[in-house]
């Protein structure tokens, strides 16, 4: 079970991310829990400030310190050890690894910056770990955070129907999967290559494999470096394809 706090200006975003698919299964079964912490309700004064203009002056409004500061001091930690994530697009790429790394944790907080940013003293101060998703400005860290929900949830056991689907997923084993066909074996003459129908699952398994080298090889060669390889799967990659 992991517990998401999430620190938002606009819990609303988060209504059809939690009402639908794998997530809502995973939370109508307790295996996830998203608490939203709306950081309107921590800001103290009248008009519920929780952005300003930036001292130095220059375009845009950042979110203040306070609120969010008084946000995650009202929130039940569950460990002491729980990442505290500023989604930022100054912060370590995420990945499938630090997605793994996430999912041992009982709890995470997310806090969603928006506008032109974040009072730096939240950097500073109150968080622990700084994730993008990539190198591109959003208007918010809402979906960011969404992002990181929904590919650390896939991580707890259970989430998933068959237990075994994240195992062969792309970077899990360091590679790209192979490619998936259903039905039908036929469409518009493009057929479903003959291995995957002969029932043969010692032939499939290495067809599989193979086809992951290749396609790592040719769209991500980067992967490849110091994944250890049978001379089999050698020989393949000198190969080269079809
Ligand atoms: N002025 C900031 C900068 O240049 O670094 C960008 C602010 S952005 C418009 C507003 C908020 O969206 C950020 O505080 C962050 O929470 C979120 N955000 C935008 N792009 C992101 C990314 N690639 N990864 C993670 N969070 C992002």
């Amino acid at each position: 079970m992991i517990r998401f706090d999430i620190l938002t200006v606009f819990p609303e975003m988060f209504t059809s991310f939690c009402g639908c698919s794998i997530l809502k299964k995973a939370l109508d079964k307790g295996l996830i829990s998203i608490q939203l912490h709306d950081i309107r309700n921590h800001a103290d004064d009248k008009h519920r400030m929780t952005d300003d203009a930036p001292y130095g002056g220059g375009g845009g409004m950042v979110m203040k310190v306070e609120p969010i500061d008084k946000a995650l001091r009202s929130i039940p930690m569950v460990t002491d050890e729980a990442p505290i994530i500023l989604l930022t697009p100054q912060g370590e790429r995420f990945c499938q690894k630090i997605a793994e790394e996430m999912a041992a944790y009982p709890q995470l907080l997310l806090v969603c910056g928006h506008y032109e940013g974040v009072d730096e003293r939240v950097r500073a101060k109150l968080v622990n770990r700084e994730i993008s998703i990539g190198d591109y400005i959003l208007t918010g860290g809402e979906l960011p955070a969404m992002i990181l929900v929904d590919a650390v949830s896939r991580l707890v056991p259970g989430v998933l129907g068959n237990s075994d689907s994240a195992g062969a997923d792309s970077f899990s084993i360091g590679l790209l999967e192979y490619p998936h066909y259903t039905r039908p074996a036929e469409y518009r003459g493009w057929k479903v290559p003959e291995v995957l129908l002969s029932g043969n699952h010692r032939e499939i398994e290495l067809w599989r494999r193979r086809e992951s080298l290749l396609r790592t090889k040719k769209r991500r060669p980067d992967l490849l470096t110091g994944i250890e390889l049978t001379k089999q799967e050698k020989m393949w990659l000198t190969e080269g394809f079809e």
